[in-house]
């Protein structure tokens, strides 16, 4: 066995497999854009600014995906100056970085999240935001918390100037066959 193995195996039994990634992101809102979150279009008269559709909270969980393995970010694997993610459905970039925590042996337990919003009221839409996280990441839906808080009207989120997500999702590595 090699030393990296052995240091492997020592990190693996010490961990039991078990990997946490955290994820922030950050869009800003303005007038003439659709409002995308957590996959599910919301009606508003502001959406979120970006080069993909700019779903703030799939950004944030592909990034926590990423970040539990150490694998870079959403910027490195899905780089906004590339044509080919132009405009593109948020949930097709959080697939692909599920796919490759999959590729590496893993798979998610849970997911927490929180997203930080002045307007619109999205507690209607949190369900089938869960359902749809839930579904690409192979989970039933209460192992995908999708939590929402205003700022009380301060700094630019309660100018309504922006919105922010944070997410941390739990890994473990897959039983080999
Ligand atoms: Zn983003």
């Amino acid at each position: 066995m090699s030393k990296a193995e052995v240091s492997y195996l020592r990190f693996f039994n010490y961990s039991m497999g078990l990997r946490i990634g955290s994820g922030v992101d950050y869009h800003q809102l303005a007038g003439e854009r659709k409002l995308f979150i957590g996959g599910v279009e919301i009606p508003h008269h502001k959406g979120a600014v970006g080069h993909s559709d700019a779903d703030v909270l799939l950004h944030a969980i592909c990034d926590a995906l990423l970040g539990a393995l150490a694998l870079g970010d959403i910027g490195t694997h899905f780089p906004d100056t590339s044509a080919e993610f132009k405009n593109i459905d948020s949930k097709i970039l959080l697939q692909r970085s599920f796919d490759k925590i999959k590729e590496k042996g893993y798979h998610v337990v849970n997911v927490d999240s929180t997203l930080c919003l002045q307007e619109p009221k999205i507690k209607s839409y949190i369900s089938q935001m869960q359902s749809t996280i839930a579904g690409i990441l192979e989970l039933e839906t209460d192992a995908v918390s999708i939590k929402a808080t205003t700022t009380e009207k301060m700094g630019f989120v309660g100018r309504e100037e922006g919105l922010v997500a944070y997410a941390t999702v739990l890994l473990k590595q897959s039983k080999k066959e």
